[in-house]
């Protein structure tokens, strides 16, 4: 854990220069005392003289600051030798006047867009500290602005530049504050915490719960802590001060951004094992983790799989027929809107004419199974025939989506040893349902919603048809419904996954 307080030390200095003056002055007038008239002005006229050079050698010096506030000139110094980070040169840019002084590190990378982005926002910063001075000129303390880098050398390209603004007004009136700025300086781009984490609702309210819990951690900033304020500050992730390596995620607040009376800018480390399910898959190259590191994330990240879905409330909506024109599109188009997946058995002949929907299926994340070539009654056909249109489904799915079914499901739910047997060669399973909607006999919505609703249950495999308008019109009303309830629609194979690691034994649900 890592944070930090920090407190003002200000007038001390101010305050010994003017003693010191004091003492100065009182001995000054001890030596006149002891001195006779005519030496006394003999003395006078030396001190007179010695005034008027020392006030010239003070006031040169001024005239050329004022001068070189004129034309907005600064001190910089650079370190022209190699850098210790090859990416980057630094500058520190320092100006001392009547009313104010400042001092900024500027770093310089090689690349044009980052450094642009750092420019602009230093000139706010400087502008906005200048506007304050002009307000306040009568103050007795110049102002004073610091604007500190510290350098972060994440990987060999991926850098966190922290930057701490101090801005002292000259009265009691300070701020500190944190800026970060992630970035690849050779891929010139800047990285957003999106980038970084996946941000979906329940993971962000999972990640503020971690993060509450962290600064919580540190008792000596604890009892100023303000929990509505830091779960405020944390609401926009865009807006987040932060900085990642392979140890952990560093957020960083302002002065009083999420505590309550004075306790400095705030900065806590979130260790990088907390944040493993969250993390964007790429970030395991992106850091350069280990490789002990990366198989310790991937098994703490498959137990947390395993722990949500046994939590879960799963149901596997199934479309059959298809493709078509009639229903697929716009089904499609439901299940997306409530982020739902699902399972289509297709009908090999449907493929041949739809491709595109059948791709576009794929595409969308769903499932698609085999419903054979042309929906016969399986138990009737000679094993040849079965075999024939089994196999046909197969290879024309494969040779539109790229993807091989894993799932047959018989035309009527009707199937013999025959088609088991085909099944078993192809190492695909039969899968039948445990909710029939009826959809293709009775047509009407509310009938549909009436049966899902009162026979679904967790790990259902719901029967629709994507052939007729009825179901594609009647979709959204029961997808709402059985979000509500809590369920979450995931594939057949998700589902079948499922009950295994659940060790639950495979349903191929009943025809009634
Ligand atoms: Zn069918």
């Amino acid at each position: 854990m890592v944070y930090s307080i920090r407190k003002t030390t200000a007038f001390a200095k101010d305050l010994a220069t003017s003693q010191v003056f004091l003492i100065l002055w009182e001995g000054r007038i001890e030596v006149i005392k002891r001195i006779k008239l005519p030496e006394w002005i003999l003395l006078f006229l030396l001190i007179l003289l010695l005034g008027i050079g020392i006030n010239k050698l003070i006031t040169y010096p001024n005239k050329l600051v004022n001068k070189k506030d004129n034309i907005q000139a600064e001190k910089v110094e650079e370190d022209e030798s190699n850098s210790k980070y090859p990416d980057i040169h630094l500058k520190t840019f320092s100006k001392e006047t009547d009313t104010y002084t400042y001092s900024i590190s500027n770093p310089e990378t090689k690349s044009e867009k980052i450094n642009s982005s750092i420019n602009r926002w230093m000139k706010r910063q400087k502008e906005s500290f200048l506007k304050t001075v002009n307000i306040n000129e009568k103050t007795l303390r110049p102002a004073h602005l610091n604007i500190q880098l510290e350098t972060n050398r994440i990987t060999k390209d991926f850098y966190s530049l922290v930057f701490r603004t101090y801005a002292n007004q000259g009265d009691v009136n300070e701020q500190e504050m944190v800026k970060v700025f992630n970035f690849d300086v050779k891929k010139e781009q800047f990285l957003t915490i999106n980038d970084v984490l996946d941000l979906d609702k329940k993971n962000l309210d999972k990640i503020k719960e971690i993060i509450w819990e962290e600064l919580q951690e540190n008792k000596e900033l604890q009892p100023y802590l303000n929990k509505k304020q830091t779960y405020e500050t944390l609401q926009e992730p865009d807006d987040w001060q932060w900085s990642i390596d392979r140890k952990g995620l560093t957020l960083y607040w302002a002065e009083y951004e999420i505590t309550e009376g004075f306790a400095g800018t705030v900065e806590v480390s979130i260790p990088i094992k907390k944040l493993y399910v969250f993390l964007q898959d790429h970030m395991d190259s992106y850091l350069q983790m280990s490789k002990e590191q990366q198989v310790e994330k991937k098994k703490i990240t498959q137990k947390e799989l395993k722990k949500s879905f046994t939590h879960g409330k799963y149901i596997a909506l199934t479309f059959d027929d298809g493709p078509s024109p009639q229903g697929t599109p716009q089904i499609l188009k439901t299940l997306k809107e409530y982020d739902a997946k699902a399972t289509f058995f297709m009908l090999g002949n449907q493929v041949d004419y739809y491709p595109d929907l059948a791709r576009k299926v794929i595409e969308d994340g769903h499932e698609i199974g085999n419903h054979t070539r042309s929906h016969p009654n399986l138990s009737k056909m000679s094993e040849a025939y079965i075999k024939k249109e089994l196999e046909y489904t197969n290879e024309k799915i494969e040779e539109v989506t790229g993807v091989t079914p894993r799932l047959i499901r018989p035309p009527y739910g009707i199937y013999n040893d025959n088609v088991v047997e085909c099944a078993k060669e192809n190492n695909q399973s039969i899968i039948l349902w445990s909710v029939d909607t009826l959809d293709w006999k009775n047509r009407n919505g509310s009938a549909i919603q009436k049966i899902v609703q009162n026979e679904s249950t967790p790990g259902a495999i719901v029967l629709l048809h994507d052939i007729h308008s009825t179901t594609a019109d009647a979709l959204p009303k029961l997808l709402k419904t059985l979000k509500q309830a809590g369920y979450q629609f995931i594939t057949v194979s998700q589902l079948l996954d499922w009950k295994e690691k659940e060790g639950v034994s495979l349903y191929y649900g009943s025809r009634k």
